[in-house]
């Protein structure tokens, strides 16, 4: 048994803007099935910090002038311990854990995730008088960046491992920050997290993590290229012999379309014919045109760049003219927030847009959506196809990251043996998304095989038992790796 300090700027159901929320919310249970000793570690944001009826304090901390407490609670629906950093002056505020209300990064996010990595290092070295010492600090993403830095050196530290959620998300800053924030001098070289001059948070998990990992066994590929890589793909060659990729999971219980409470009608693999209730409900809540036949794609995300939406746009001028529906929820840049919307307002019977963020809604979309649409320009791994393919809404993805692992595009050969689940598009222009959702759409016209079709996406399994396994056997290296003393 592992005992596992899994830290993470999110985790849902307490917090949860993307991906990364929703895989701290359900890795840290599976792994606490395969009998690791979890703990997870979380800013007591303030919405956070409101869900808590009766916080424990188990321990203080004290950093940059601000005492901090550590606040015991479960992880709700679990046994998983989650400890909250409690520090008002970091984490006591509206908006949401990375940007303030009108969508601006916090300008003191450095403050805020340092001190965080700090209170982090100081529970990894066992200064917090909470008798439990981890033997792995598991890092997700910028944020917890730093903790593989400033452990390293310690001779009685735990192992690191550090997961890339998203290679685009670096935590750059300018560099008097770095010093301002009175981090180790020694940390401040070309091969540490100086980049360019500038301050970068994920470097410290590049550098200095005894092992990493990303999300998907192509994005590990992939980020290892200039293309792909923001500049550190040099330095994700270089580590190459401790990089590798795990495909997410996805929670079993909170996305199955026979369980699921935000759905009207359950259904199953036997019970299919049901998907559609849910889709005339929806397209009755949304004002569309109420029809069973009409093929609705369906989409969900944050609206950027990464996600695809100027292939989108540059397709809906073919797709309006086709019979189908399609349903967008996201928010994002206001670019595109606006552009959508405008195209809903004139196509109100064929486009609905609902800019904001809606967990209940975003699980109606997936029990009506016959295709569901990921045209990425990259994507680590991607948990909405994984959704689409249990709800039975066929992905039409880019063949990138996680989606080229976890899609098998329809062909010939993958619908006579059962293999076939989505449809690839091969490049981001609007003409191959329109050909894409052409060749979809002429076999949506046959029932027999459409059923085929997402049956065989529906017999995918993509629960986090395989996934946790490898993740303990990653713990396990990195902890020989350490014990060997065979420091990176
Ligand atoms: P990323 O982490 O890049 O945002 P993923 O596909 O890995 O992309 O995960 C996105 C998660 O966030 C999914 O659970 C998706 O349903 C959810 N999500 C994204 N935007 C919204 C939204 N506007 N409303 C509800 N859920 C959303």
């Amino acid at each position: 048994m592992n005992k596992i300090l899994f830290v993470t700027s999110e985790a849902y159901p307490f917090i949860k803007t993307g991906g990364l929320g929703d895989v701290a919310g359900s890795l840290p249970r599976a792994l606490q099935k395969c009998k690791q000793d979890i703990r997870l570690l979380l800013p007591g944001y303030r919405s956070v910090m409101a869900q808590i009826k009766n916080p424990q304090v188990i321990a203080e901390a004290f950093h940059y002038g601000h005492k901090i407490r550590i606040i015991e609670t479960p992880l709700p629906s679990s046994r998983v311990k989650t400890w909250l950093v409690d520090c008002p002056a970091a984490f006591d505020r509206p908006g949401n854990p990375y940007v303030d209300t009108t969508g601006n990064n916090w300008s003191d996010n450095a403050f805020r995730f340092a001190l965080f990595c700090l209170v982090a290092v100081d529970i990894a070295l066992n200064r917090c008088n909470l008798g439990w010492q981890p033997d792995v600090v598991h890092c997700n993403d910028w944020q917890t960046a730093l903790i593989p830095a400033l452990l390293n050196g310690y001779s009685e530290r735990p192992a690191s491992v550090f997961t890339i959620h998203n290679m685009a998300y670096q935590g750059l800053f300018p560099k008097q920050q770095f010093f301002e924030l009175g981090l180790p001098s020694s940390l401040w070289h070309p091969d540490g997290v100086e980049f360019y001059d500038q301050f970068s948070f994920i470097k410290g998990g590049l550098a200095y993590a005894d092992y990493i990992n990303t999300v998907s066994p192509t994005y590990a590929r992939e980020i290892q290229l200039p293309e792909f890589g923001y500049g550190l793909d040099g330095l994700l060659r270089h580590r190459s012999d401790r990089l590798s990729g795990i495909l997410n999971g996805i929670d079993n219980d909170t996305w199955n379309p026979g369980s699921d409470l935000h759905i009207s009608y359950r259904y199953n693999k036997q019970t299919i014919k049901n998907k559609s209730l849910n889709k005339t409900e929806l397209q009755t809540a949304l004002k569309l045109p109420i029809d069973a036949n009409l093929p609705m794609i369906g989409m969900i995300s944050r609206m950027v760049e990464q996600k695809g939406f100027d292939t989108l746009i540059g397709a809906l001028p073919e797709l309006v003219k086709w019979p189908v529906q399609l349903v967008i929820l996201g928010n994002g840049q206001s670019y595109y927030e606006k552009t959508l919307t405008e195209w809903a307002q004139h196509y109100p019977h064929k486009i609905s847009v609902r800019i904001g963020y809606d967990e209940t809604l975003s699980h109606r979309i997936e029990a009506a959506a016959d295709l569901f649409l990921m045209p990425s320009l990259f994507e680590p791994c991607g948990l909405n196809q994984l959704y689409s393919l249990r709800y039975g809404a066929l992905p039409v993805v880019r063949d990138v990251g996680g989606l080229a692992d976890s899609i098998v595009d329809t062909n010939e050969t993958s619908m006579a043996n059962h293999t076939a689940t989505g449809f690839f598009i091969t490049d981001n222009q609007p003409a191959t998304l329109v050909n894409a959702l052409q060749t979809a759409l002429q076999l949506y016209q046959n029932p027999e095989v459409w059923r085929q079709l997402q049956v065989n996406a529906m017999s995918q399994d993509f629960s986090w038992l395989k996934s946790a396994e490898e993740y303990v056997k990653l713990y396990q290296l990195a902890r020989e790796s350490i014990a060997g003393g065979d420091e990176t």
